[in-house]
This record gives structure tokens, C-alpha cells and sequence, in this order.
């Protein structure tokens, strides 16, 4: 397999909004830099405009005024998609069914007038990248879903795009494929090295595949950064919900400590709020005996999954805890547990509407 070359354009998305004919009001304008070569996810639950930022990308809709779309440096926000030199996958692939695998790749060259020669290498450069060497002359629909996100795929990189634009592409497969093809097309993207805008709803994917991740909330970004910013340093309490499992603490502040109605819990705090909203995730807390922390809680109930146990904990916050741990651990219901939380697991959240 080839190694990583930096192939398309950078992005730029200068103060895009967007407001459609109805007067739906789908994005709020909204500014972003993606590097060449860079992968980023918008993430977002329906409705939010992840699909509206790509298509005015792609050039399918064009922004509201002042709103520019930037390749290289290049403004294009005029240009319509086909002068655009994007590549495209949706959910349902489009592929033409009753052509063959070769076909399909090779059409965008086809349309473009590329010489047979060299269409034909380009054809089989992607069909052994995409592992689909031995299926280059089936039809379509004598093909599995895996194997025509692929060809999409395949199709969508030959004609060497500044820009490679994935909406859901995996969502119309059942769970255990989309897993595996996550992970397939993960490493595909990486060898490819292209630029790619991929929208989706779910975070697992959006962890996975994302150099950065773009959250998305009622047309507008709730926060751009990388898997693990996301995820541990979340903004705001929409994105700490959306993204992983968290447990949202309310509590009074004392000298740098939750006060708590199971004991006070230090927190590393550098404001000055009387009360405070905190995020802890249930895998960063751990259990010990009730004697050995200044916080506990009563076992409301276990859960065991398999390569973790999720316990239950109440009376030691203001709601229910869920604590993730080690699937050997011996805890049972209505027994009084300690936790032990490290004062930088603790998130402070910004207060509501800021
Ligand atoms: P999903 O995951 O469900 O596809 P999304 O985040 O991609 O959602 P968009 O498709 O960008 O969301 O839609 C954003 C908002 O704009 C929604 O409220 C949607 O109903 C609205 N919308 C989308 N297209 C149009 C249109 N052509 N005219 C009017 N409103 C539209």
C-alpha cells in the first residue's frame, strides 16, 4: 500500500450563513479553516445544518450574502459544483446499478475526457486501494453494501478532487458492518491523504475519523476542535451531552471544592462562581472503600457490560452518578462506596446561554 501523500486543497469557509427561500434560518454564518490533507467531521443531531454547511461547500446552494467559499486561497463561491472539482458520497451511494465496478469508478474521468489509457490505470489504482480487486467487471447490484460504499468511494477520489465531501456515508448499513467499515475507511482516508468534509449524526464515528470535529447545534457551531478537546474539554454542556457519556453535576462552590450532598470534591477552579455546573465522565471515576475519600454514595445499581461495568451511584451528587469500571471489580447494590475523582476530570461548564 502506498504511503500518505497530501493531495487536494485547503478550505476556507468565510462567514457562511445560510437562510433558505421559507425564511428557515438553517446556519447561522459561520467561519472555518480546514488544512490540506485535514479530515473534518461536522457532528450534529438531525436538523442541525451539517448537510446545508456541506452543500453550500460542494456548491449546491450558495450562502448568504457575504458568506465565501475558499479553495486555496481561490474564491469559488460562485462557481457552481461542477466547476468545483469535488467528490462526492451520500448515503445512497448513486452508483449506476447496471453498470460495472470499473465503469462506475472511471465515469467521472469518462465525462471529463480523460484518455482511455490513462483512465483505465486510474481505475485499477483505486479498485486494488479499495480492495475490491476480482469485482471490476460486476454489476452493482450484484455487490454488498460495504462493497459499493466503496466503489462510491473509489469513484468519488478518481478524478482527484480538491475536496472530498462524505454525508452519513455509512448510515444505511446495519451496525456490526458500519463498525467495521468505519475502521476500513478510516485507514482509506489516511492513505489517501485527501481533504474531507464528512458530516455525521454519530460521535463514534466522528471520534474515529476526525483530525478535527466540528459540533454542530441549531445552525451554528457549539465547538471545532480535536477527538480529545471534544471530548474531555467540552464548551458547553450541548456538546458534553452529545459527545460520550457525562455526568452533569450542579453544586455550591466552597474554596475549591463541590459541596455535595455525599462530601466535597476538589475541583481545579480558577473562577469565582458561587454555583457552578460540572462535567465529569463516568470512566474517570473510581471506586474505593467509603472510608478512604471525602465523597460517597450509595450503590443504586450495576450493569455489567462485558468489557466494563457501568454502576449506578446515587446520593453522592445531586442526581444519579454513572460510574464506568473494571469489569472484575466486586460492587454490590446498597452498599456505601467512596469515589475518587481526580480534580482535572472535573469540567466547569460555562453558565447556561453563554
Ligand atoms: P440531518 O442529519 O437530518 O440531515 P442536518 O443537520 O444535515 O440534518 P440540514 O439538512 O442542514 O440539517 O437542515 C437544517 C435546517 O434547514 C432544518 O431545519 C431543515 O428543515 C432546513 N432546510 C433544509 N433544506 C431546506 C430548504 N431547501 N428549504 C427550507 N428549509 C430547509
Amino acid at each position: 500500500m502506498s504511503t500518505m501523500i497530501e493531495q487536494g486543497a485547503s478550505l476556507r469557509i468565510d462567514n457562511c450563513g445560510k437562510t433558505y427561500a421559507d425564511g428557515t434560518r438553517a446556519l447561522a454564518p459561520a467561519t472555518l479553516d480546514i488544512a490540506r490533507s485535514e479530515t473534518m467531521v461536522l457532528l450534529g443531531p438531525s436538523g442541525c445544518g451539517k448537510t446545508t454547511l456541506l452543500r453550500i461547500i460542494a456548491g449546491l446552494e450558495v450562502p448568504d450574502q457575504g458568506g465565501r467559499i475558499l479553495f486555496d486561497g481561490k474564491d469559488l463561491t460562485k462557481l457552481p459544483i461542477e466547476r468545483r472539482n469535488v467528490g462526492m458520497v451520500f448515503q445512497s451511494y448513486a452508483l449506476f446499478p447496471n453498470m460495472s465496478v470499473a465503469d462506475n469508478i472511471g465515469y467521472g474521468l469518462k465525462i471529463r475526457g480523460t484518455p482511455r489509457a490513462e483512465r483505465a490505470a486510474r481505475v485499477a489504482e483505486l479498485v486494488e486501494l479499495t480492495n475490491l480487486s476480482g469485482l471490476e467487471h460486476r454489476r452493482i447490484d450484484q455487490l454488498s453494501g460495504g462493497q459499493r460504499q466503496r466503489v462510491a468511494l473509489a469513484r468519488a477520489v478518481a478524478i482527484r478532487p480538491n475536496v472530498l465531501l462524505l454525508d452519513e456515508p455509512l448510515t444505511a448499513l446495519d451496525a456490526a458492518l458500519r463498525e467495521r467499515l468505519r475502521g476500513e475507511l478510516n485507514r482509506l482516508l489516511r492513505t489517501l491523504g485527501i481533504t474531507t468534509i464528512y458530516v455525521t449524526h454519530d460521535q463514534a464515528e466522528a471520534m474515529e475519523l476526525g483530525d478535527r470535529i466540528v459540533v454542530m447545534s441549531k445552525g451554528a457551531i457549539a465547538q471545532a476542535g480535536t477527538p480529545r478537546e471534544i471530548y474531555f474539554a467540552p464548551a458547553n454542556r450541548f456538546v458534553a451531552e452529545f459527545v460520550g457519556a457525562a455526568n452533569i453535576i450542579e453544586a455550591a462552590m466552597d474554596s475549591g471544592h463541590l459541596v455535595l450532598p455525599g462530601g466535597r470534591q476538589p475541583v481545579n477552579d480558577t473562577g469565582s462562581r458561587a454555583r457552578v455546573v460540572a462535567m465529569v465522565r463516568p470512566e474517570t471515576i473510581g471506586i474505593v472503600a467509603a472510608h478512604a475519600s471525602g465523597l460517597t454514595g450509595i450503590v443504586d445499581s450495576v450493569r455489567f457490560a462485558g468489557d466494563r461495568q457501568r454502576v449506578v451511584v446515587r446520593d453522592a451528587a445531586d442526581r444519579l452518578l454513572a460510574v464506568d469500571t473494571p469489569n472484575k471489580t466486586r460492587i454490590s447494590v446498597g452498599e456505601r462506596i467512596g469515589l475518587s475523582i481526580a480534580p482535572d476530570s472535573i469540567r466547569l461548564l460555562p453558565e447556561e446561554g453563554q
